[in-house]
C-alpha cells in the first residue's frame, strides 16, 4: 500500500509538470511575421472603403475589414501563431478552406481561404507548427491568409494581440 501511495503521488507530481510545461508552449505567440513569412500585408486590420467586408455602422464608410490579410505564393507554409486545438473547416462564399485554432475558452484563432490544411480536427497544435499551405478557396481575389483573432466572439486587431504579452 505505501508503494501505491508513493507511486500515486509521483504520478500526480509528472501530471502537474506536464500540464505546466504544456501551458508554457501554449502561451508562446508568433510575430505577425512568421505566420507567413515573406508576406506582404495587402490590407491591414479595420475600417474599410472595401463594399465587400462585413457592415459595421461605426466606421465612416460603413465597411469593416476583420482580419489581416497577408499575401504571398499559393502553396507558402501557414504557421499558426499560437498554440491549442485546431478545427478544419469550409465556407465556399466567405473563408474558403480555413483553420480555426482554439487559444482557450475565449480566443480563437483564424486562418482562411488555405489551399491546403495539414492538420486534422482536434489536433493539438503548438506555436510556430505549420498548419497548412497559403491559397485563394472561398471569397478571395488572390492567395492570401485572412488572419482573424476572435476574442470572445468579437474580432480584435491581430497584429496588436500577437504584440501583446499573454
Ligand atoms: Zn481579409
Amino acid at each position: 500500500m505505501v508503494f501505491l501511495r508513493i507511486a500515486g503521488i509521483a504520478s500526480a507530481g509528472l501530471l502537474v509538470w506536464a500540464a505546466a510545461a504544456s501551458r508554457m508552449v501554449d502561451e508562446a505567440r508568433l510575430p505577425l511575421s512568421g505566420v507567413v513569412r515573406g508576406a506582404v500585408v495587402t490590407q491591414p486590420y479595420g475600417c474599410t472603403t472595401l463594399a465587400l467586408e462585413p457592415y459595421d455602422p461605426l466606421c465612416p464608410a460603413r465597411h469593416v475589414h476583420t482580419g489581416i490579410d497577408l499575401s504571398a505564393r499559393a502553396g507558402t507554409a501557414v504557421h499558426t501563431a499560437t498554440g491549442g486545438i485546431a478545427q478544419v473547416g469550409y465556407d465556399p462564399l466567405g473563408a474558403g478552406l480555413y483553420v480555426v485554432v482554439a487559444v482557450d475558452r475565449h480566443t480563437r484563432v483564424l486562418y482562411c481561404h488555405l489551399l491546403h490544411a495539414d492538420v486534422a480536427g482536434g489536433e493539438q497544435v503548438r506555436a510556430g507548427q505549420v498548419i497548412g499551405e497559403l491559397g485563394a478557396s472561398g471569397l478571395a481575389t488572390g492567395p492570401h491568409v485572412h488572419l482573424e483573432v476572435q476574442v470572445d466572439g468579437r474580432a480584435v486587431d491581430p497584429a496588436a494581440w500577437l504584440a501583446a504579452v499573454p
